[in-house]
């Protein structure tokens, strides 16, 4: 007879679970306010005694992957909606933005010439920094769209409530969204040859045709590899990790569990977490939260950004500077990214240890146009993509990944690209009930370009 299983199971000590809750002390940022505080906590409760989302181990691997992305010998590739909502959820939505990433990572994969380490803005986007508390339109004021995880879009008092009912809901969909990425990108459909295939067919629309060359490149890769005998059976599944902004406290509490390997917190909500710009304050509740947690994570890093201040914050998020514990997200638009950065980066590798380094190309290009819209100029992002690289090339460090706000689907978000898409286009297909995507072509546009840059090196 086979022995029971017996694994050791190490508790957490009692000041680590203090810890985790020593947040609730300090200022905190961005929350809810429930009306009814005790349905809240019922509602935190009943998380508490969900499954995890994600696997102690699996955070692990990736913490590993990042590591190597610091190193220069990976490429990150973040990819996902703004805001994902409950009725985007859908399969053929989740399938177009898996599909995304996918493309985008195989032509990545041949300009970099390393793996590229794939990750969904995914299962779990569902909670917004907001500005303002409140939301006034034609003499109405009502709250503010925090996301669906808090409340509705829809500009009624009902809509707008913030229900604790919706973070039990965002659980759900975060579960079968997953559900349906690990159905994905372990079943064939992550085919490498399959991916290809539908990468020829954007290089053969002849609006495309100048990345034709490049396509025909790595379609010659792809036949090398058949030809010499790669195990293709292998390459029809991909590593896919999930990410989220981690803001919505009460959700990320419950969703933390220990290790019973070790005895050590993981914030089983997605692989890989962020704390916002808006709330990454040396003293708030969302720093020391996030610096006893053992995901990896991310900080965006905007032009404001001082050496001094990056220096604490590092101290506190990743006081034994490991490798691919901490990522920086750098946002600092396309007309300021060459001046902001470098000094940034220089100073840095006196304290920083080695960080992985990503550029978000999409938060500090935003343009409101005469009409209404907040867009985003194609060109811009490309623009700070190249500035990242240049940047980086100065300081001598590693351009270790991109993170862009992407959509699988035909959307017209965002301006330009090999469509053309113009101000007069925005009003056809807006969608965004937050910041404007790159759309499926743009974003193939976007990974060829980058490509193209990182072959270049
Ligand atoms: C975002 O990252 O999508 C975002 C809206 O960021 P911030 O609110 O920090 O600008
Ligand atoms: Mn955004």
């Amino acid at each position: 007879m086979s022995k029971p299983f017996e694994d050791p199971v190490v508790p957490a000590s009692p000041e680590v679970l203090q810890g985790l809750d020593r947040w609730r002390t300090l200022p905190v940022l961005q929350q809810p306010t429930w009306e009814d505080p005790a349905e809240a906590q019922r509602a935190a409760d009943e998380l508490r005694g969900m499954p995890p989302l994600v696997f102690a181990g699996e955070i692990d691997q990736l913490r590993t992957r990042l590591a190597s992305a610091a190193e220069g010998r990976a490429f990150v590739l973040q990819g996902g909606d703004c805001a994902e909502t409950f009725a985007a959820a859908t399969a053929d939505r989740i399938r177009a933005r898996v599909k995304t990433i996918l493309q985008m990572a195989v032509v990545l994969t041949y300009g970099a010439s390393v793996p590229v380490v794939k990750m969904g803005r995914m299962a779990g986007q569902f909670a917004k920094p907001r500005s303002s508390d409140l939301e006034t339109r034609d003499g109405v004021t009502l709250p503010a769209y925090r996301g669906d995880i808090v409340n509705g879009f829809d500009f009624t008092p009902e809509s707008r409530a913030h229900d604790p009912q919706r973070l039990v809901r965002g659980y759900h969909t975060a579960a079968s969204t997953l559900n349906l990425i690990r159905a994905f990108t372990q079943g064939g459909f992550a085919d490498l040859r399959e991916v290809h295939s539908w990468n020829r067919g954007f290089a053969a629309n002849p609006a495309n045709q100048r990345y034709e060359g490049l396509a025909r490149d790595i379609d010659r890769a792809v036949k090398f590899m058949e030809a010499a005998g790669a195990d293709f059976d292998e390459l029809t599944r991909v590593e896919f990790y999930t990410a989220h902004e981690g803001l919505l406290m009460e959700y990320e509490r419950a969703m933390t569990r220990i290790d019973s390997r070790n005895g050590t917190p993981v914030d089983t909500s997605g692989h890989f977490v962020w704390i916002g710009e808006r709330t990454r304050q040396l003293d708030g509740a969302h720093v020391d939260f996030f610096s006893r947690i053992r995901n990896p994570i991310g900080v965006k890093v905007g032009p404001s950004m001082t050496p001094d201040e990056l220096e604490r914050l590092v101290d506190l998020l990743d006081p034994d500077r490991e490798p691919g514990r901490l990522t920086l997200i750098t946002r600092m638009g396309a007309g300021r990214i060459r001046d902001v950065l470098p000094p940034l980066l220089e100073a840095a590798k006196s304290f920083a240890g080695t960080p992985l380094w990503i550029t978000d190309p999409m938060h500090g290009n935003g343009i409101t146009t005469p009409s209404g819209y907040k867009t985003r100029r194609f060109d811009d992002v490309v623009d700070e993509v190249q500035g990242f690289f240049a940047a980086h090339r100065e300081a001598g460090t590693f351009p270790g990944g991109m993170n862009v706000e992407l959509t699988g689907d035909d959307v017209t978000e965002c301006l330009g690209g090999s469509e053309h898409i113009d101000e007069a286009d925005l009003a056809t297909r807006y969608e965004s009930l937050c910041d404007p995507r790159l759309n499926h072509m743009q974003s193939l546009e976007l990974a060829f370009l980058v490509a193209e840059e990182l072959a270049a090196r």
